[in-house]
């Protein structure tokens, strides 16, 4: 053979790999008088090849199994340079090569990305540095996947052109778990809201059925007075008729109230002023302290910081707060009947709080009432103040509790004020 690879054993007993060429020597009329070789110790050429074909392997798997794939581009003209996985992410064959940069966002990009990838893209290589983009690809086969690129910019040396160095994520499932476990929270929320809805029928269908049996009474009058032989006497009949007008409003306004809480819908934020939401919420909770015998009383900063905010989560964290502290009130036997919401004003929050003069939160159980499913109540879901507080959370405040002086517990949450407010 003209080349070939041995190993040799050395005269230090060592093993050296050895590349023998070999040529065969003639004479000038064509005669094979020797051969010419020569040999070279490519031991470690090859152990560093070796090494780079593994660590490239390594590298392959492990962009496979995390689903990046990398690249290097020069912009505007330069060459491209786009991993394996990349090809696969995008689902471009590989044997045709990476696109150059100009054609990627009209030939990759979502349609409704591309103006925005654009500018983004557009802005990073202007100013350099870092850069972190999210935008949607669409494949040849029209599937449409979730990528976040991470890229640094700089400047190619003694050139006009920009390198661009980055990778590119398909976070596609990891967008997708996080949509769902949005929605099996929004639903949760909701069972949840119903549960505390479920233990509040009671003094809701009173607080309905008052105004009903009112204007039962008011029409029998009425009646009686239209047959009375005398006939009616227009102001008593205006009157009972202003009644039966003014009852059905109010169990209007309950039943109103009750449907936007019980309804399942999504999430939506809106500028709120707490003041006006626990005014709204007083028609739903104070039947229920009525029956329980307990005084509601607001205590509302005359005003208030407005705040961003889902208007029936946030009731349904202080119906939450407000049965919890009736129920604390019910289990210390003569302990004072009253609740007071109070709203109060920070430089950097606004507070609501809910204070009772229950029996308070043993030691014991300090660090177990935000678990989900904690609940020292025989009917107890153990759900509202998990949700309470995830619902708090997400509008990037803190729920917490302390003692109330004089005996009870204080649950209160701060959210941020609305700039400007
Ligand atoms: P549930 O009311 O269904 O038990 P929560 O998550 O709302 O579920 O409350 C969990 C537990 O926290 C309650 O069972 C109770 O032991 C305690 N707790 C909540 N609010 C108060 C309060 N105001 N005073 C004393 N303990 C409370």
């Amino acid at each position: 053979p003209a080349y070939a690879e041995e190993p040799v054993l050395t005269g230090d007993g060592t093993s050296r790999l050895v590349a023998w060429r070999a040529t065969l020597v003639r004479d000038e009329l064509g005669r094979l008088i020797g051969t010419l070789s020569s040999g070279e110790d490519v031991t470690e050429r090859r152990r560093a090849e070796r090494a780079l074909q593994q660590s490239e392997a390594l590298l392959r798997a492990a962009q496979e199994i995390a689903n990046v794939g990398n690249y290097e581009v020069h912009v505007p003209h330069g060459p491209a340079h786009w991993s394996e996985q990349l090809f696969r992410i995008i689902g471009r064959e590989p044997a045709l090569g990476p696109l150059p940069p100009q054609d990627y966002a009209s030939s990759v990009v979502h349609p409704d990305d591309r103006e925005r990838f654009r500018d983004g893209f557009g802005r990073a290589l202007a100013a350099g540095g870092g850069f972190e983009l999210e935008y949607r690809i669409v494949r040849p086969d029209g599937a449409v996947r979730e990528v976040q690129s991470r890229a640094q910019v700089s400047a190619e040396p003694g050139g006009e052109s920009r390198v661009v160095t980055g990778t590119l994520h398909d976070i596609t499932d990891r967008k997708r778990a996080e949509q769902e476990m949005r929605q099996s929270h929004e639903k949760l929320t909701h069972v949840a809201r119903l549960s505390t809805m479920g233990e509040m029928a009671t003094s809701l269908a009173h607080e309905i059925n008052q105004p009903l049996t009112a204007i039962a009474s008011f029409a029998q009058a009425s009646l009686r007075m239209l047959g009375s032989p005398a006939g009616p006497h227009s102001a008593e009949l205006r009157d009972a008729l202003t009644q039966i007008t003014a009852q059905a409003l109010r169990a209007g306004e309950v039943i109103r109230r009750l449907r936007g809480l019980v309804k399942n819908r999504a999430a939506h934020t809106e500028t709120l002023d707490l003041n006006r939401l626990i005014e709204d919420l007083r028609v739903l909770a104070e039947p229920d302290a009525r029956l329980n015998d307990v005084r509601l009383t607001l205590e509302l900063a005359p005003v208030l910081a407005p705040v961003a905010g889902d208007p029936v989560q946030l009731q349904q964290v202080l119906l939450n707060l407000v049965r919890n502290a009736i129920d604390a009130t019910l289990e210390r036997p003569g302990a004072p009947r009253e609740i007071t919401v109070r709203t109060l004003n920070y430089p950097d929050a606004v507070e609501v709080a809910v204070a009772d003069h229950g029996a308070g939160v043993p030691a014991a159980i300090a660090d177990q009432l935000f678990n989900p499913f904690f609940t020292t109540k025989a009917a107890g879901t153990g759900l509202g103040l998990a949700i309470s507080r995830s619902i708090i959370r997400a509008h990037r405040g803190k729920l917490g509790y302390g003692p109330t002086p004089g005996g009870g517990t204080t649950f209160s949450f701060t959210l941020p004020p609305l700039p400007g407010g």
